[in-house]
């Protein structure tokens, strides 16, 4: 009798539940990912996939829950140097505190500090993709390959020379740059980000919108995310930043907008008719009493929504199972009604909807043959998660972030059993407890 050959494949996850997250929302139990390159060549049953598949490196994960890396659609890595600094502060005087900070804290070396940071605490916790707006791009990026991590980053607009010593005039130069270094990156993919419609001016903000057609990159900004910011756009252009932005022709279904805390009927049906994206920070929300964004009637209205952490100086931690959970839970008590906004659909938030927001959910978002292999093991051994009944439950409303096991990004396991493969962590927190003394002067 002939054996056939078995065929290779660099990594094999083997035993587990396998949460896909694909559009059936398939469960595989005792499941196994075949890995090669950058991608998942083969999932399904255990004793199928091994029959297949030969692993050079193999990993047990019996006992565990496989599912897609979480997916952060809205935060400001290098503030995790900030964390703590500015708190129980309404937006507009946090905003001139951590500005004024920001003013002459973020160099280049700091900001390379601060993603580490921001990047550590992303992979432990099980994040696999995560979106920044800050200062010094090439920095971010050049932190987010090193330690294999998926970014999604952009050249900034705003109206004043920034932090990072660009010009207004000169920042189209600087993303036309951008485009051309990072179009064929595996790990880099890109936006273009301007601040706000209340600190960025119609005819940058036009050039954002085309800058994002032209290299078919994401727009992302933030919007209507306090009474504040209502009232200060309402004066200047007698509109909703909603409206402000329609009017210049942005709202299309390559927008992502930050926050949308305050909108109306209306302005809802509006984002739903253009297709545009919506990144939900509920615990920055909270914090800086923003107000509860009207998740369920986005929902019912078409609107794609993924979570996100926000920056660390707002939240005041990047942890995406905190997120989750929290948006499940202040839906339920701002309606009287626990049938709102489900466990599936906050981890649906949390990965395929994520991706979806990101315009990346061909690559990631759900575990499915041909897509980046975007993965985290949660250890489902744990005290707070035995017995379990259902699995997105238990992934909503019980595990903790330190119950992620290994986490593996485009192909490349990052963490494996809890320590960090591609970048030495002690040595960051040892130069971040020294930074502390240096922003105190400030
Ligand atoms: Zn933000």
């Amino acid at each position: 009798m002939m054996v056939a050959e078995k065929k290779h494949a660099d990594i094999i996850i083997k035993g587990g539940a396998v949460v896909t997250m694909d559009d059936d929302l398939t469960i595989i139990e005792d499941g196994a990912i075949a890995i090669q390159g950058m991608e998942i060549a083969a999932i399904g049953i255990q004793s199928e996939i091994e029959a297949i598949y030969n692993g050079t490196q193999v990993i047990d994960a019996d006992g565990q829950v496989v599912v897609p890396g979480l997916v952060n659609t809205h935060s400001h890595l290098a503030m995790t140097i900030l964390r703590g600094i500015a708190d129980d502060m309404k937006l507009e005087p946090w905003l001139e505190k951590i500005w004024k900070v920001e003013g002459e804290f973020a160099t280049p070396e700091n900001c390379r500090l601060g993603t580490q940071l921001a990047l550590i605490e992303h992979i432990k916790g099980g994040a696999t993709t995560t979106t920044d707006m800050y200062w010094h791009i090439e920095v971010t990026n050049d932190v987010a390959i090193e330690m294999g991590f998926r970014l999604v980053n952009g050249p900034i607009f705003i109206d004043f020379v920034g932090p990072d010593g660009v010009d207004p005039a000169q920042r189209e130069k600087v993303a036309r740059d951008f485009f051309e270094t990072y179009e064929e990156n595996p790990l880099v993919h890109p936006s273009v980000l301007a601040h706000s419609t209340y600190t960025v001016p119609d005819h940058l903000l036009r050039l954002c919108g085309e800058l994002a057609q032209e290299f078919g990159a994401i727009f992302i900004t933030h919007a209507s995310e306090s009474k504040g910011e209502l009232e200060i756009v309402q004066k200047r252009y007698g509109k909703t930043a909603i409206e402000h932005l329609d009017a210049l022709g942005l709202l299309t279904p390559h927008t992502l907008l930050a926050h949308c805390v305050h909108l109306r009927d209306d302005e809802i049906a509006l984002l739903a008719e253009r297709h545009t994206k919506v990144a939900h920070c509920p615990e920055s929300n909270l914090k800086l009493g923003s107000g509860i964004a009207r998740v369920p009637d986005m929902l019912r209205a078409g609107v794609t929504v993924g979570l996100g952490t926000d920056g660390a100086a707002s939240n005041n931690d990047l942890n995406m199972w905190g997120e989750m959970r929290t948006a499940a839970l202040i839906q339920k008590g701002i309606s009287f009604n626990p049938t709102s906004l489900p466990a599936s659909q906050a981890f649906r938030m949390a990965t395929i909807e994520g991706a979806k927001a990101l315009g990346l959910d061909h690559l990631i978002g759900s575990l499915e043959v041909g897509k980046r292999a975007d993965i985290a093991i949660v250890d489902f051994q744990r005290t707070h998660l035995i017995p379990f009944y259902d699995y997105y439950s238990h992934l909503v409303y019980a595990v903790d972030r330190s119950d992620v096991r290994d986490v593996i990004i485009n192909g490349q396991v990052v963490m494996r059993d809890r320590e960090l493969t591609t970048i030495d962590d002690i040595a960051v927190l040892d130069q971040a407890r020294e930074i502390r003394e240096k922003i105190m002067q400030i």
